[in-house]
């Protein structure tokens, strides 16, 4: 699938190794079944971005307040299981 997207991170393109900044509008090619995304710069894609894409969205990292561990972890196993011998 390829459709034109502003990237969340610093990328490459994969054709002409340019550097694409965060926010660039760059066509995002993916494969069905992989993970893996290719990205591709206007000039190597040979086409123009459309005009009207979507800012990125500012993501704050996610945070949970620290909480005590509901059991300790025993220092030594076989200590924890009375097998000492
Ligand atoms: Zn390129």
């Amino acid at each position: 699938m390829r459709e034109w997207k502003r990237i969340d991170d610093n990328e490459h393109c994969g054709m002409c190794g340019k550097k694409l900044a965060r926010g660039a509008a760059v066509l995002v090619i993916t494969i069905d079944g992989l993970k893996r995304k290719k990205f591709r710069c206007e000039e190597c894609s040979g086409l123009q971005a459309p005009p009207d894409l979507p800012p990125v969205i500012e993501r704050s990292p996610m945070t949970k307040p620290m909480q005590p561990l509901k059991r300790a972890i025993p220092r030594d196993f076989k200590i924890a299981q009375g097998n000492n011998k």
